[in-house]
């Protein structure tokens, strides 16, 4: 992925942004400090050492030092950096996807220096600030993960050519929130990035799920694809699949008109998702697979067939080549 192709993560906005005390409390650490005011100190949890007092923390200059083994010290970022053992802008993303901006009076979040008066800003400034978690959408990220390992020999076995792994913008994510992992990004409608979601490469070991999707995200509210979907010629159904590895295999393929659920149930939003994309008179081709119970399968035939000709075919777990399944589709 090229320079230009990327967006930033604002490290100053983060520090200004999000508390030390919030950090610690994500991490359960803010009871094993002592204090007071604006200093707390405690034994310091990047070395994991005991000396009581030998880590502090300035709560009005945010900012934390450790006299002992670690001899260093610095702001949020450094701290989840040396926490996690990632760069600091996996920090930055590591902050912003687990505590986040959006509780933070907008006019204290600066961008490079200058005070952001723009006047969408100006707008939200009288409004309350509402976190994504109150209102029902995915906020857009605002930064895209750099170093995804497009050649990973996971999505050759999934049959993804080069083409489609980039068209895509998927890779493995070696370092960060999705270490050894293929980050998926997800767009909502208007193609804006909402979530990276983390697929492992394989099958995974006891105690780790096959995905992985960023607190705070809805993927009930997102259709995988969508926004390129809705492009497409009409004229041909719209075909939806449950994972986004068929619904990229179908893509590359040449039969574009492709969305994924991210799951085996289709909620009300993705309903209207699926109806804003083929309009009055357009179909829907689900194509689902069998090893999901027949419940599971039909509640999305119930929902979809009330407003939209809707025809279900089911395939078995181990079709994968696509040229098959388009020649269910269009038969
Ligand atoms: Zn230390």
């Amino acid at each position: 992925m090229s320079e230009s192709d990327c967006g930033f993560v604002d490290f100053k906005t983060i520090k200004k942004s999000i508390s030390m005390l919030q950090v610690l409390e994500h991490y359960g650490l803010a009871q094993t400090l002592k204090g007071n005011g604006d200093s707390l100190s405690g034994p310091c949890p990047l070395h994991g050492g005991q000396t009581k007092g030998q880590f502090k923390v300035s709560t009005s200059k945010n900012c934390w030092h450790c006299f002992g083994q670690c001899k260093s010290g610095g702001n949020v970022l450094d701290f989840v950096s040396l926490k996690e053992n990632i760069g600091i802008r996996e920090a930055a993303i590591y902050l912003m996807e687990r505590i986040g901006l959006s509780t933070v009076p907008v006019s204290t979040i600066q961008s490079e220096g200058k005070e952001v008066t723009s006047p969408q800003r100006q707008k939200d400034d009288k409004e309350p600030v509402t976190t994504a978690e109150e209102s029902k959408i995915n906020k857009p990220l605002g930064f895209v993960l750099k170093y995804l390992d497009p050649d990973h020999p996971y999505l050759t076995d999934q049959g993804l050519s080069k083409e489609t792994v980039l068209a895509f913008g998927l890779g493995y994510c070696k370092r960060g929130i999705l270490a050894e992992r293929i980050a998926i990004p997800i767009q909502n409608k208007g193609g804006e990035l909402v979530a990276y979601i983390g697929r492992f490469p394989g099958t995974p070991p006891e105690g780790k799920e096959k995905y992985k999707f960023p607190e705070g995200f809805k993927k009930s509210l997102e259709l995988f694809n969508g926004h390129r979907a809705i492009k497409e010629s009409s004229t041909e159904p719209l075909v939806l699949v449950q994972s986004v590895f068929d619904g990229m295999r179908i893509w590359q393929a040449g039969y574009r008109r492709t969305v994924a659920l991210m799951g085996n149930s289709l909620s009300e939003e993705q309903a209207t998702l699926v109806k804003e994309i083929v309009s009055s008179q357009g179909r829907v081709v689900l194509l689902l697979r069998e090893d999901v119970t027949t419940t599971a399968n039909q509640s999305i035939l119930l929902r979809l067939s009330s407003s939209c000709f809707t025809k279900l075919i089911t395939f078995q777990d181990s079709i994968t080549d696509p040229e098959i399944l388009i020649q269910a589709i269009r038969s």
